[in-house]
């Protein structure tokens, strides 16, 4: 049992891990307008329709699970989770993503935790790598290793947030850089927002390219379909 202490989304005091129970219903039931969604990215689609990124591109992932939909009131949490003194929230965005992984098919045994890794910029203006501590706390509570180091940047690239749909492609190729062989192994990306899902794909074609036997992404938050701009302002794409 935990002590009480403020819900982090509407500051009721909670036994509940610091999400009380109103709240996790009101998170629950904002995801559960989405039907539909793509099976390989996880987008919430028209009943019927084509995934509109996975069908122009094959993405280099295998499957997306997603605690949340990027939409009221969680799009709120992970703003402040996001937001420079926001590393306080890891451990409760963390469990609802275990959450959300243990109510999927099992992943390979032995997979490894990548965080997708932050600019220097983000870093210097967050002082933390939301996509980092996600996975320190995940790692725990599905019992998985991690590697924080595995995947590096090459560069800055542009903010993905600041680029319409069709530029995100380009932003991301040659991005990322993985420094070891992976021979077989099992790697889930973990990441807090997906939107087009450019920097998961750039990974995973990454990862596969050293060996991996499959590539997976652990997202906190998935957004819908955008066509212009992202509306959203902090994200990693
Ligand atoms: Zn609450
Ligand atoms: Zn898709």
């Amino acid at each position: 049992m935990h002590l009480p202490a403020p819900c982090c989304l509407c500051g009721v005091r909670t036994r509940r891990a610091r999400l009380c129970a109103d709240c996790r219903k009101c998170l629950a039931d904002s995801m559960a307008g989405t039907t539909t969604r793509c099976a390989r990215c996880g987008l919430g689609l028209a009943q019927g329709a084509a995934c509109p990124d996975c069908s122009v591109r094959e993405p280099a992932f295998d499957r997306v699970i997603a605690a949340l939909d990027y939409v009221s009131p969680a799009d709120m949490l992970v703003r402040r989770f996001k937001s420079a003194d926001g590393v306080t929230y890891a451990p409760v965005l963390a469990a609802l993503l275990a959450q959300a992984v243990r109510a999927q098919p099992s992943l390979a045994a032995n997979t490894i935790l990548v965080p997708v890794p932050a600019s220097r910029s983000a870093l210097a203006r967050r002082g933390f790598n939301p996509a980092a501590e996600l996975a320190r706390y995940l790692s725990p509570l599905l019992g998985l290793p991690r590697r924080p180091g595995l995947v590096i940047r090459t560069g800055e690239g542009m903010r993905q947030a600041s680029l319409p749909r069709c530029a995100r492609m380009r932003n991301t190729t040659g991005l990322y850089r993985c420094i070891d062989r992976l021979d077989g192994r099992h790697i889930a990306v973990v990441d807090d927002v997906l939107t087009t899902g450019s920097t998961l794909h750039s990974i995973c074609a990454e990862l596969k390219a050293w060996g991996a036997a499959s590539t997976c992404g652990l997202v906190l938050a998935r957004t819908p379909y955008s066509n212009g701009t992202q509306h959203v302002s902090h994200h990693s794409g």
